[in-house]
């Protein structure tokens, strides 16, 4: 089933006077929200009775939970003691994420800093052949760990890289953000035949399971020449992408992703009217 929700708490959750994500689950159950995904961002800090309190509020309004492994993770670093590093940001998100009752872990693949880029690839794959064995051998197969599309050019990261990534593991999900490929490449998803594209290729390079379902993170983006900048809002008019051909393209397809809105501080609101739009349908 495709299911729409925020990526972490927006300012209308804080603006009604909530303030803990055991909370949201009631208030996005209400809103008619079907998921959420919790960002680690600078660390993996929950005990397990809070982790399991919070899930079981989940379940008990069938709202999806998934998590935002740590952002600093980066499976392309040069030091020894950084890369053994990821290996806990990435075991402490799942073992938090089996606590919460969720499936999908999602996290960033990282960046080659003063490598060559090829050569960083390469050391990437090599370490997440390492990080998918380990997760077969810690017993996390129930879960999905998914490659994010990143948003500037300098990070490991563009389509062909993550369909590189998870094309030989069955528990590895693309995470594709829109926004970051919109923003990497200065603006190239224009309607629905980019948005075509860019679908067709994942099918073509994973097959059609993990097409149809793909993690997806939208928002509009902020770019430079660089790629992105900052996350924006569904007001935005002139950094896109549009959402409506997406969700256009994702009925004509059946594809059944789960989307996480992005959008900053209104990531709720427009999680909910690209669900209203989709429902349009
Ligand atoms: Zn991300």
């Amino acid at each position: 089933m495709i299911k729409f929700g925020p990526s972490g708490s927006c300012e209308r959750f804080a603006a009604e006077g909530y303030s803990h994500t055991i909370q949201e689950a009631k208030w996005l159950a209400d809103l008619g929200l079907d998921c959420f995904e919790y960002s680690f961002g600078r660390g993996v800090r929950i005990t397990e009775k809070t982790a399991r309190g919070i899930g079981e509020e989940f379940k008990r309004y069938n709202v999806e939970f998934s998590v935002h492994a740590p952002y600093f993770i980066n499976l392309a670093t040069l030091e020894e003691e950084k890369a053994a590093n990821n290996h806990e940001y990435i075991f402490s998100s799942l073992r938090a994420l089996r606590w919460f009752g969720g499936k999908r872990c999602v996290f960033h693949p990282g960046s080659p800093l003063k490598a060559a880029r090829d050569d960083a690839m390469k050391l990437l794959l090599e370490r997440l052949e390492l990080v998918m064995r380990l997760k077969h051998e810690y017993g996390f197969d129930d879960l999905w760990l998914c490659a994010e599309t990143m948003g500037k050019k300098s990070q490991l990261g563009d389509l062909e890289e993550v369909i590189s990534m998870c094309k030989d593991y069955d528990t590895l999900l693309p995470c594709i953000d829109f926004g970051h490929l919109n923003a990497r490449d200065c603006g190239i998803i224009k309607g629905y035949d980019d948005y075509k594209r860019i679908v067709d290729r994942l099918a073509d390079g994973l097959g059609d399971f993990k097409t149809k379902n793909m993690h997806v993170h939208f928002s509009k983006i902020q770019y430079t020449a660089k790629g992105e900048l900052r996350h924006l809002t569904f007001e935005d008019e002139k950094y896109g992408p549009d959402y409506e051909p997406l969700l256009r393209l994702i009925a004509d397809y059946k594809l059944e992703p789960y989307i996480a809105c992005e959008s900053s501080g209104t990531q709720t609101m427009d999680a909910l009217a690209m669900k209203n739009y989709y429902k349009s349908l």
